[in-house]
């Protein structure tokens, strides 16, 4: 049954690629932006702060290393570095001893005048530092509106060559409102660039993916229409192209389909229309001339008793051709002997033995062997094969059925000393109507579908099969099944 959906236009529009696509990359962009913004206005100042606390103990443990190891410190050259290094980093240093024999500040080494933070910043700081038992401490100083200005790290030192002392470190913190307010702006211009980026490159992948798909809907609604010519364009996209390919192919497909469908039609209408003419011609006959002579009219009679088999026979394996394609016939799967299925069909030929002179031999295994398989089927395909072999077995008039076990396999070939098959048609024989009629031999009877109901019933239960042969030398059909243990 077909189903179909009916879209209304908003939703038709909201679902095409273009609109999807574009609607993605916008909120990709505005994600993006979001949390960059976030990131910067909220964690910069922490990250600021954070960065400035390393700075500072990175400089104290250098100049607190140098008091407190070095043996022979040249303190004019150390009191110079305080004021190197408070210059570089606009930092303010005061060093005292804890037994208050000395103090130095970085501002007496005329450096870092910027920032004095006097006694009570020490006094702040020394208080810290001994209620945290001499451990290092860091903190910050905010000013009267609560807005932190500094940072503070406290530290002593002990040395085994000079008085221990108390090392206290300042340094200014830079409000960072107005660098976030700068950065703010530039975010939001590059926002609006990010957006009008994102939107034209939706817009032209979109198109770039949009356009080669709407051709091939286009394409495929004229193979639709039965145009089996049409080829379907690719693009640069790898899986647009696999689905140009494979449409392809499907259209060829459908051509040779529709092809043999034809073909099937007129065989059959021929076929149909042969005997049905033979039987009105001769029941004419009948009518007119021999109805009074015995004998002919035997004859004539025996004519359209024989040409009816052959419709019967050729409507029943249209029939069940097509129903085993159409799946509607089930394998009643069953272990069968199909040795002792070859030797009862077997038997129906013996007379050909006496009558025409045909040798007919059956190789078989010592021992029964079982195989999982549809017995009444089964007994089909061995028949079409031993009736093909006996019916294009030319002149020598030789065939065997021989039976043989490979590992778990058991494996059946039906070989004659006939005809043979030329090796371009051997591929083809096993398809409908493929078969002798349409190259000349007609005489010998036979539906034309014989092979083809064989293949659907090996193939249905996963059997190998397969055939070699030699134009005028014999053929040999064969197949493999798997042997029940
Ligand atoms: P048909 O009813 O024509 O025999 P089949 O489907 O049974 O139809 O076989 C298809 C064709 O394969 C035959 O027409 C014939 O040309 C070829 N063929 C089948 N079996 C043999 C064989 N044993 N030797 C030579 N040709 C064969």
């Amino acid at each position: 049954m077909k189903t179909s959906t009916v879209k209304s236009p908003k939703q038709y529009r909201t679902r095409s690629v273009r609109f999807r696509l574009t609607a993605y990359f916008i909120i990709f962009a505005l994600i993006l932006m979001g949390m960059l913004w976030f990131f910067q206005t909220v964690f910069l100042e922490q990250y600021y702060e954070s960065e400035m606390e390393k700075k500072i103990q990175t400089a104290v443990s250098s100049l607190s290393l140098q008091y407190s190891v070095s043996e022979t410190l040249d303190l004019e050259s150390y009191l110079q570095e305080i004021g190197t290094i408070s210059n570089a980093n606009d930092m303010y240093f005061f060093i005292e001893a804890e037994d208050e024999s000395f103090n130095i500040s970085s501002t007496d080494q005329g450096s870092a005048g910027r920032y004095y933070y006097g006694r009570s910043g020490v006094d702040l700081a020394r208080e810290r530092l001994l209620a945290n038992n001499g451990e290092p401490v860091t903190f910050k100083i905010s000013n009267q509106t609560g807005e932190v200005v500094t940072q503070v790290y406290a530290a002593k030192v002990d040395s085994q060559y000079r008085p221990n002392v108390r090392f206290y470190a300042f340094a200014p913190l830079t409000p960072m409102g107005p660098a976030v307010g700068i950065l703010a702006k530039q975010l939001l211009t590059v926002t609006a660039i990010s957006l009008v980026v994102a939107g034209i490159l939706a817009l032209y992948i979109s198109s770039r993916i949009a356009r080669p798909i709407t051709g091939i809907t286009k394409q495929a609604a004229e193979l639709a229409e039965g145009h089996y010519d049409v080829e379907f364009e690719g693009s640069s996209y790898r899986e647009i192209n696999d689905l140009a390919g494979t449409l392809n192919t499907t259209a060829e497909a459908l051509s040779k389909t529709d092809q043999l469908q034809r073909d099937l039609m007129a065989n059959v209408s021929h076929d149909l229309r042969t005997p049905i003419t033979m039987v009105r011609s001769y029941a004419e006959m009948i009518r007119d001339l021999s109805g009074d002579n015995p004998e002919k009219r035997n004859e004539h009679l025996g004519v359209i008793i024989e040409e009816s088999d052959r419709l019967n026979t050729l409507v029943n394996d249209i029939l069940t051709l097509s129903r085993i394609q159409a799946g509607v016939e089930t394998m009643k799967m069953e272990p069968v002997d199909l040795q002792k299925c070859a030797e009862s069909i077997l038997a129906t030929y013996r007379v050909l033995e006496e009558q025409e002179g045909f040798t007919i031999s059956l190789e078989t295994l010592d021992e029964p062997v079982l195989v999982n398989a549809d017995e009444h089927r089964m007994q089909q395909v061995l028949s079409n094969l031993i009736s093909n072999a006996v019916r294009y077995s030319g002149d020598r008039k030789e065939v065997t059925v021989a039976f043989s076990r490979k590992k778990k396999m058991l494996r059946c070939e039906v070989r004659d000393k006939g005809i043979g098959i030329a090796p371009e048609d051997i591929e083809n024989i096993w398809n409908r109507y493929e078969r002798a009629s349409s190259r000349g031999h007609r005489s010998k009877g036979g539906t034309g579908l014989g092979l083809s109901i064989t293949k659907e019933i090996l193939e249905r239960h996963d059997a190998k099969y397969g055939v070699e042969s030699t134009l005028g030398e014999g053929s040999i059909f064969w197949f493999e099944l798997p042997v029940i243990d």
